[in-house]
C-alpha cells in the first residue's frame, strides 16, 4: 500500500523552486488519494500535504500502522488521523497561545504598576495615622487650627480614593488568580484523554521525546510497554459502542493503579495503551505489565443496568527497552513488534524484546 505516490521520476529536487515543489507535492497527495479511492476533500488534502511534506513522523508512523493492519486506509482511518495529528494539535497550539498572551499582559500591567510609583497598599493606613497626628497638633495650637482643616479634609478624599483603589486591585487580584486557576484546568485537561483520564497521545509524544533523551545522556534504564485490548471489535460489536467505552476506562484505571511516581500512563491511541517506565529493569517492567495483564483477565465485566454477564477481557502488551541511539519511533517500532508477536502467539500474554529475539530464534530452527 502507497500512501503516498511516488515523485515523478527524473525531477531534480534541488533545482526546482519552492512553488514548483508545492505543485509537486499537491499533484502526489492527490494521486495518493486517488490510489486510495479517497476523496480530494479539503481535510484529506490537508493530511495528505503533512504527509508528503513528511515533516510529522508521528503522522507517518501512525499513516504506516493503520495501512499495516489491512493494508488499506479508510476514510475512517483517515478521519482519525486528521482528529490525532491536526485538530488536537492545532487546539493546543491555541491555548499555549492564550496562556502566553495572559502572561504578556498580566506583566505589562505590573510593569505599569510599578513604574508609576503607584504603591498603594499601606498608604491608606499611613494617611490614617499623619491625620490623627496632625489633629492632635492642631488642638493645642488654634492658630492653624483652620488651615488645618482644609488639610485634613483634602487628607480624607485622598484616603477614600486610595481605599477604592486598594479594593479594585485586591478585586483584581482575586480576578487575576481565578484567571490563571482556569488556564491552569484548561491547560491540564489539554493534556488528558477525555474519555479516560489518562495522559493522551499528545503527551505521550512529549514525554517519550523527553525522556528518551534523558536515557539517552544518562544511560539509566528505560521502558516503553504497549498494550492492546484483545478481541476489542468482537466485544463492540456485541455489547456496543458505550459499553466498550466502560471497558477502556476500566482497563485505564487498573493501569493506573499499577504505576506509580515518573512512570507516564498514556492512552496511546483507539484500544491501546502505553506506559512509559523510567529507571526500571525489563525484567521488572514485565512483572508489572504481568500484574495489569492478570488484573484484567480477572475482573468479571458485568453490565450495570440488567446486570448481564459480559465476560472478561483480556490485553496483550509488548515491552522493549531502550537502546543508545534510539529515536523514540524505532523505540517504539520495537515494543510494538513484541505487542504482535504477544497477539500472534495468542494473545492475553506480555512479550518483551528478550523472549521475542528467542522465541523468532526457534522459529527459525523449528522451521528449517
Ligand atoms: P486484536 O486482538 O487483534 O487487537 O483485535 P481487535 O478487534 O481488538 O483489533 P482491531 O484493530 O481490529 O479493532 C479495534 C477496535 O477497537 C475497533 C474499534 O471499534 C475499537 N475502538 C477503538 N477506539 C474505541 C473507543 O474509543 N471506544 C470503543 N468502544 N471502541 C473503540
Ligand atoms: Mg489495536
Ligand atoms: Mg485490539
Amino acid at each position: 500500500m502507497h500512501l503516498t505516490a511516488k515523485a515523478p521520476r527524473g525531477s531534480d529536487c534541488a533545482m526546482i523552486d519552492a512553488v514548483e515543489e508545492s505543485y509537486q507535492i499537491a499533484e502526489r497527495a492527490i494521486a495518493a488519494l486517488r490510489q486510495a479511492h479517497l476523496a480530494a476533500s479539503p481535510r484529506n488534502l490537508e493530511l495528505w500535504l503533512m504527509l508528503i511534506e513528511g515533516k510529522s513522523p508521528s503522522l507517518a508512523r501512525d499513516a504506516q500502522r493503520l495501512s499495516d493492519d489491512d493494508g488499506v486506509i479508510t476514510q475512517e482511518d483517515a478521519d482519525k488521523l486528521y482528529d490525532i495529528h491536526i485538530v488536537r494539535q492545532g487546539l493546543s497550539r491555541d491555548v499555549v497561545d492564550l496562556i502566553q498572551r495572559f502572561e504578556d499582559e498580566m506583566g505589562k500591567i505590573s510593569d505599569a504598576v510599578e513604574s508609576s510609583g503607584m504603591n498603594v497598599t499601606g498608604n491608606s493606613e499611613k494617611l490614617r495615622f499623619l491625620t490623627m497626628e496632625l489633629k492632635r497638633s492642631a488642638a493645642d495650637n488654634p492658630a492653624v487650627g483652620a488651615l488645618m482643616d482644609g488639610v485634613l479634609s483634602v487628607a480624607k478624599s485622598v484616603r477614600e480614593a486610595n481605599e477604592r483603589l486598594e479594593q479594585q486591585l485586591a478585586n483584581s487580584s482575586d480576578e487575576v488568580d481565578t484567571l490563571r486557576r482556569n488556564i491552569e484546568n484548561i491547560q491540564q485537561e489539554a493534556m488528558l484523554d477525555p474519555l479516560t483520564g489518562v495522559k493522551n497521545r499528545k503527551t505521550f509524544d512529549a514525554e517519550i521525546e523527553r525522556m528518551a533523551r534523558v536515557a539517552n545522556e544518562s544511560g539509566e534504564p528505560l521502558v516503553l510497554i504497549m498494550a492492546d485490548v484483545d478481541h476489542f471489535k468482537k466485544f463492540n460489536d456485541k455489547w456496543g459502542h458505550q459499553t466498550g467505552d466502560h471497558v477502556l476506562r476500566l482497563v485505564a484505571e487498573v493501569m493506573n493503579a499499577n504505576v506509580k511516581g515518573q512512570d507516564v500512563l498514556a492512552r496511546y491511541g483507539g484500544e491501546e495503551f502505553a506506559v512509559i517506565l523510567p529507571g526500571t529493569s525489563l525484567p521488572n517492567a514485565v512483572m508489572l505489565a504481568n500484574r495489569i495483564r492478570a488484573s484484567v483477565e480477572s475482573r468479571r465485566l458485568k453490565k450495570r443496568r440488567t446486570d448481564e454477564d459480559l465476560g472478561v477481557i483480556t490485553l496483550s502488551m509488548g515491552a522493549a527497552v531502550y537502546r543508545w541511539g534510539d529515536t523514540p519511533d524505532s523505540f517504539i517500532e520495537r515494543a510494538d513488534k513484541c505487542l504482535y508477536a504477544a497477539k500472534r502467539r495468542g494473545r492475553n500474554q506480555v512479550v518483551d524484546e528478550k523472549t521475542n529475539e528467542e522465541l523468532e530464534k526457534e522459529d527459525k530452527i523449528s522451521a528449517a
